[in-house]
């Protein structure tokens, strides 16, 4: 790991930022050059865990705009904890928006497994 190679975009108002700097702490499931997952504070399932880029965008079609590849690296490293949790099911969800229940506003991909869940959701 090179120090140029942690330079990310930050925001010093944004929780997640917080988070992926360290600043304030999180229950890390998985750490890469690229992504930190996280359990939610407020699990609505039994395995909800939330997968951040470094880089702080606002939602992601940002995110992909700055880096096509971005949200691929999100989605294997869901993939990943799922499968570490032994999670053959789950769901990825990237809430946009606050209509459609953003509340922090740096992209984060939901992983929300280990109940049944319906469709559609509410
Ligand atoms: P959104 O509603 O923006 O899609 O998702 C934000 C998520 O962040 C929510 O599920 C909420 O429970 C979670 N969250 C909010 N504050 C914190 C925090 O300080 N730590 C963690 N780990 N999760 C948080
Ligand atoms: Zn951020």
């Amino acid at each position: 790991m090179t120090s140029e190679s942690r330079q990310v975009d930050t925001d010093p108002d944004c929780l997640f930022c917080k988070i992926v700097a360290g600043e304030i702490p999180g229950d890390l499931v998985l750490t890469t050059d690229h992504v930190v997952a996280f359990r939610d504070v407020n699990p609505v399932a039994p395995t909800h865990v939330l997968v951040v880029p470094r880089h702080h965008r606002p939602d992601a079609a940002a995110t992909t705009e700055a880096d096509p590849e971005a949200v691929g690296r999100l989605v294997a490293a869901a993939a990943e904890v799922a499968g570490r949790e032994g999670l053959s099911d789950y769901r990825l969800v990237l809430n946009t928006g606050p209509g459609a229940g953003q509340s922090v506003f740096h992209t984060h991909l939901h992983l929300l497994g280990g109940r049944e869940l319906a469709w559609p959701p509410g």
